[in-house]
């Protein structure tokens, strides 16, 4: 078994069945993705527009790509055709932009709030008043191509296993506030945390989708 497969079985057979792997595969071959789609994951991720255009173009339709990095408004229409689930919306701007792009496109695309959890500035996300005044607006209900399907948050990078919990603790706790909060186009089912170095920690602390890529494909 190749080097990827192994690591992808041990990683699998340590994840709950409730908890969704979504592989990320940024700077990584083609080849290296296929290899991982042959054992029958279908779930990746991707930072970059353009990276991810090449790899769609390239691999079999039934893959579900993620888009998980940063989001410029004016790069949406590029992923609207096809992407499964945006991870990282970060505005309401955004939010309208993707809305927009999905109605030229005749789909509904889902997306994940990103809430800023860490405690590093470098993280991007927004903070929970903005969830907040997201979740309730007026306008939001006008949006009929977009579903906000859950929230997303990135721990602060550091070996302060105490203070990761509680980054985790601070985002499933605002996915409790808001989960019965349901209408046409808001319905909190996913909270995506969880990488590489803290995915365990995450799902011990009600993570249901953890984004890893080096764990499977080495660093990059
Ligand atoms: C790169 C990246 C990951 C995966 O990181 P690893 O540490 O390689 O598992 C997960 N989420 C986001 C948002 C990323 O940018």
């Amino acid at each position: 078994m190749s080097e990827i497969k192994e690591k992808l079985e041990a990683l699998k057979s340590e994840l709950p069945a409730n908890v969704k792997l979504v592989a990320v595969s940024k700077y990584k071959p083609v080849e290296m993705i296929i290899e991982t789609y042959e054992t029958g994951l279908r779930d990746f991720g991707e930072n970059y527009v353009q990276e991810l255009v090449e790899k769609y173009e390239q691999m079999p339709k039934d893959t579900n790509w993620h888009f998980i990095g940063h989001l410029q408004t004016n790069k949406v229409k590029y992923i609207a055709p096809f992407v499964s689930l945006i991870h990282s919306v970060d505005s309401f701007k955004l939010l309208k932009e993707i809305n927009k792009q999905a109605a030229k496109n005749d789909r509904v695309i889902e997306c994940l709030l990103q809430i800023f959890i860490a405690e590093e500035d470098t993280k991007t996300g927004m903070d929970i008043s903005e969830l907040k005044d997201i979740l309730k607006s007026e306008e939001l209900k006008n949006l009929k191509n977009i579903k906000i399907v859950g929230l997303m948050g990135m721990s602060t990078f550091t070996d302060n296993i105490a203070q990761v919990r509680n980054e985790f603790k601070k985002l499933k706790a605002c996915f409790d506030q808001y989960k019965d909060h349901i209408t046409d186009n808001i319905e909190l089912m996913e909270v995506s945390m969880g990488m590489s170095g803290d995915y365990n920690l995450a799902i011990e602390e009600g993570s249901t989708m953890v984004r890893v890529g080096s764990a499977i494909f080495g660093n990059r």
